[in-house]
């Protein structure tokens, strides 16, 4: 088959993709940095941890839910 090879390809054309100099791989230079050390409840106010492991909260939603099994 000797036209075969100028039919066009289905599809897109593959491009080759050239890489800039000044690209860089993606998180080297802006490094996001996650804060950590400065949680606070949402739910008591207490700073050091936040409201899905406050002990207040979870004993109230506790006695919330067992005032709502009760009725
Ligand atoms: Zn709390």
């Amino acid at each position: 088959m000797p036209m075969n090879c100028l039919q066009p390809k289905p599809g897109r054309p593959t491009k080759k993709r050239r890489k800039d100099k000044g690209e860089q791989p993606v998180g080297s230079s802006t490094k996001m940095k996650r804060k950590y050390n400065l949680i606070r409840c949402m739910f008591c106010g207490e700073v050091g941890y936040n409201k899905r492991s406050c002990a207040k909260k979870k004993k109230e939603d506790a006695e919330e839910q067992a005032r709502q099994m009760q009725l």
